[in-house]
């Protein structure tokens, strides 16, 4: 039987966030195809965390860690991936839209030759194939693309799927070989440096306070910290913002910035740009809070507080605390 085999990445020995919108992702195309779902962690992973995983049908889990490859390394990474795929022979390959997934999908495609799909938003089975949709010029156009042969490698964009989890099933965990070579030259990772001040990354975050250019300062956004601080969310920003040298780009909403999908977005002095849209316009509940009636974003908010932001934030800093 031929497989899908998914690329999920650990954080911390986590499995991170994004990997469940590729694991509901393949449990639907392994259906649908009737292909083997096997999921392949490289890297530091706490076993005990399968039950995270364990709701989508997945067939087999694989895992491989040494001390070598504990951090990420392209192509240490590459190798030990290359010899489970070559194995496998899978009709697909899932990765995610990380910056592990962008760096690693296009090594792996370009060195068994398969075709490769960058930034996919959605995935159709036609009887020859698949049919996948990207976006390109920077969103204004949808691009479809369809491969009557496989295999393919598919790089998916973080937060445009949905994650569906079914009933919990029994999964095989099998050690595989990583494969590190001795000999090669090979760079080294030797550490990473963490952010001063532990922070909620807005890609995973389930609730998002962001601020725009109508913050004024940036020392303003001590407000927006504190709010965030009290609902227990990512602090975001717009590009204005981050061009302005205020906040750092890692927080940037939109086309150049992250793609998000939290429960609750609340933005303040947003305009609601095309290029800031994009990027939020997944989010369950949009709250927006602009003095100006006109402001684009009230078009698409489902919430909308036509004021000062400057009375709006205290206000609801002090009504909050009160509860
Ligand atoms: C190729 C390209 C890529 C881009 N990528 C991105 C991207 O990834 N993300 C992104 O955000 N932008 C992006 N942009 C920029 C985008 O076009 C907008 O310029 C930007 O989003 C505007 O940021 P803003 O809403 O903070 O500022 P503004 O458009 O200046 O809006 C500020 C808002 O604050 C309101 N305001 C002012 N004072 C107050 C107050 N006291 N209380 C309440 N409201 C107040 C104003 O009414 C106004 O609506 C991109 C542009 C290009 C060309």
């Amino acid at each position: 039987m031929s497989c899908i085999l998914t690329v999920i990445e650990s954080k911390n020995k986590e499995i991170k966030n994004s990997a469940l919108e590729l694991l509901s992702e393949a449990r639907k195309i392994s259906s649908k195809r009737n292909l083997d779902n096997k999921v392949i962690i490289i890297g530091e992973y706490e076993k005990n965390n399968s039950t995270q995983i364990n709701e989508f049908g997945i067939n087999a889990l694989l895992t491989g860690s040494t001390d070598k490859i504990s951090k990420y390394s392209p192509e240490l990474y590459r190798d030990s991936l290359l010899h489970t795929i070559n194995e496998l022979k899978p009709e697909i390959i899932l990765f995610s839209g990380s910056a592990i997934g962008k760096d690693l999908a296009p090594r792996i495609a370009a060195n068994i030759g398969y075709n490769l799909v960058t930034e996919c938003i959605d995935i159709s089975i036609i009887e020859e194939g698949y049919e996948i949709k990207r976006p390109i010029f920077a969103g204004k156009i949808i691009q479809t693309l369809r491969f009557n042969k496989t295999p393919i490698v598919v790089s998916l964009k973080s937060n445009s799927f949905t994650i569906e989890k079914i009933e919990e099933n029994e999964i095989s965990i099998k050690q595989i070989d990583v494969n590190v070579s001795e000999d090669k030259k090979l760079p080294i990772l030797r550490e990473i440096i963490q952010p001063q001040k532990e922070v909620l990354d807005v890609s995973e975050a389930s609730t998002i306070v962001s601020g725009g250019r109508g913050m004024k300062e940036p020392e303003n956004f001590k407000l927006i910290e504190e709010l965030a601080e009290i609902l227990n969310a990512a602090v975001g920003a717009s590009r204005a913002v981050v061009d302005a040298g205020w906040r750092p780009h890692s927080e940037q909403v939109g086309q150049t910035g992250k793609i998000v999908s939290p429960n609750l977005y609340i933005a303040f002095g947003i305009s609601g740009a095309i290029q800031h849209q994009v990027g939020m316009i997944n989010s369950k509940c949009i709250v927006a809070v602009n003095k100006d009636k006109n402001a684009p974003i009230f078009k698409f908010a489902d919430y909308g507080i036509v004021g000062d932001l400057f009375e709006i934030i205290p206000e609801l800093i002090a009504e909050l605390k009160n509860k």
